[in-house]
């Protein structure tokens, strides 16, 4: 249930709802609107009766939410999430272009590849520091070293950086140091990991599970939301198909579908989807012109000796050419 309130409704008249909610055990969450605020009802075990509100001043209707997911539901929030990293929004009228390579190797490689995508038009810089790999026995990345060098590519160049938190153990640590903390598709549904995401004051990408349904994928998002964070974006990333041609299959349509469900940003990773360094820029074209907010794209310098992720990271120049493409398209847009 979602009580509306009217656009002049005062705080007391708010607080009266929220009192009401909570009285009967519920959790209330206030959702503050363009130009009225809307009371989220939480936590309840079974239907509310709308006629607990609708005869209180201040409020204007009392509307069931028909969907299983609540905050992350265009039913409960009509307006768009914006979401502020340093100079850098991220959300609906803007295409924001985050790049780096998969993993920080080391500080000459990573400085290296941070300067080129700031060149080319990059606005958040992305790295991994902790690294879910297939194999045990490959780099798993450098863990806090790698975490101090994304610090210094945030100083050095004004970037924002968005870095994978793995688990709850290194998550204060990670928590330290990234812009965007990004929840990978291997962990969508580790609900501890989202809870706990879910306290952080940072924004969280949450990348969709590799077999997951809109539904769960939103779930997941919910589970984060449902702790206070209100700043989530999410990431399509291509899901597990029988085909061989690509490493995954990526779901364009998932695009409409969430953006028709969901206020959070929506933004694609066409390199995991990929997996192939040539499909990653018709792919990134494709997705900025199905809408998405912005794009996630691994870059390397020498992806031939990149120690994860080579195949489909692409050249500096590539992403230029990429940067370009897609501020083209997200141009023709706007038309
Ligand atoms: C990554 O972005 O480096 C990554 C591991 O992505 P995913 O979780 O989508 O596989
Ligand atoms: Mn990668």
């Amino acid at each position: 249930m979602l009580v509306v309130m009217d656009r002049g409704a005062t705080p007391e008249q708010v607080d009266k709802v929220v009192k009401i909610i909570e009285s009967r055990g519920m959790t209330a969450r206030p959702i503050p609107g363009g130009d009225r605020v809307s009371i989220g009802i939480l936590n309840n075990k079974g239907p509310v009766d709308p006629a607990l509100f609708l005869g209180l001043s201040g409020v204007k209707e009392a509307i069931p939410v028909t969907r299983p997911y609540k905050l992350v539901s265009r039913e409960v929030q009509p307006d768009d999430t914006l979401i502020s990293v340093g100079n850098v929004t991220i959300g609906n009228g803007h295409l924001t272009l985050m790049a780096g390579p998969c993993a920080i190797e080391n500080e000459t490689q990573a400085m290296t590849i941070a300067e080129k995508v700031k060149e080319a038009g990059g606005k958040i810089f992305r790295g991994g520091a902790f690294k879910p790999r297939t194999s045990p026995y490959t780099f798993q990345g450098l863990g806090e070293k790698g975490l101090q060098i994304l610090a210094k590519i945030r100083e050095t160049f004004d970037m924002p950086v968005v870095t994978e938190v793995m688990d709850t153990d290194t998550f204060d640590l990670v928590e330290a140091y990234a812009d965007i903390l990004q929840i990978g598709t291997r962990n969508m549904q580790n609900y501890s990991l989202l809870k706990r995401a879910g306290q952080s004051g940072r924004p969280v990408m949450l990348k969709r599970g590799m077999s997951a349904t809109l539904d769960e994928w939103l779930m997941a998002a919910e589970y984060i939301m449902s702790e206070g964070n209100s700043q989530v974006m999410l990431c399509e990333r291509g899901v597990r198909t029988f085909v061989r041609h690509s490493r995954n299959t990526l779901d364009l349509s998932a695009v409409p579908v969430i953006m028709r469900e969901s206020h959070l940003p929506i933004i694609v990773d066409p390199s995991h989807a990929a997996g192939y360094r040539d499909q990653v820029i018709p792919l990134s074209r494709a997705s900025v012109a199905v809408g998405a907010h912005g794009l996630i794209v691994e870059v390397h310098h020498k992806p031939d000796e990149a120690l994860s992720d080579g195949a489909q990271s692409l050249y500096p120049e590539q992403f230029e050419a990429l940067a370009k493409w897609a501020g083209s398209v997200h141009a023709l847009l706007k038309e």
